[in-house]
């Protein structure tokens, strides 16, 4: 569905449209709910600027947390209900993290994670592509060929550890 008529925002681009595979950006946080067909609220803009500021790989208790820090006032179960609403649009994907815990990545182009199997520390690694497709679509559309099944598109999180010696210790950018 196109909105050609809200592009009222200064400095972007008409005719500009962000999709769940590319990346949104912070500036647009309003404009891409609307383009998804959410509905503003405050909360939803708030938590989803918070989100496209950079790479994110968050529970919601920490982004509530981290939001509260900064004098928003939203409570919990407003974060894990948007949050919820956010990935179901696929603004957001939900993960799970080294233990298990439910965890939202703001970074929604096809990648996979390493998770620090001693920190939790989570770390995107761009899909390799075969056969021109991102790595987790080819072996799904392998696996419907083999077997008729639809099957969803896989999302590998592997474990490991980080190189030894690393100046600095976690950084995710
Ligand atoms: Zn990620």
């Amino acid at each position: 569905m196109r909105h050609e008529g809200d592009e009222r925002r200064a400095g972007r681009p008409a005719g500009h449209h962000e999709h769940a595979d590319h990346k949104v950006t912070v500036d647009g946080a309003r404009d891409v709910l609307k383009d998804h067909g959410m509905r503003y609220s405050r909360p939803r803009e708030i938590i989803l600027t918070y989100l496209l500021e950079k790479d994110r790989h968050v529970s919601a208790e920490s982004l509530y947390l981290d939001l509260k820090g900064r004098g928003e006032e939203l409570s919990l179960s407003t974060v894990y209900l948007n949050l919820s609403a956010l990935a179901g649009a696929g603004l957001v994907r939900e993960f799970r993290g080294a233990t298990g815990q439910a965890l939202y990545d703001s970074n929604v182009t096809p990648h996979y994670h390493v998770v620090c199997a001693d920190t939790g520390e989570v770390r995107d690694v761009p899909a390799p592509l075969v056969n021109g497709v991102p790595l987790g679509r080819f072996l799904k559309e392998y696996v419907e060929r083999e077997t008729g099944w639809t099957v969803d598109e896989p999302r590998f999180s592997l474990t490991g550890k980080p190189p030894v010696g690393r100046a600095g210790g976690a950084s995710e950018d």
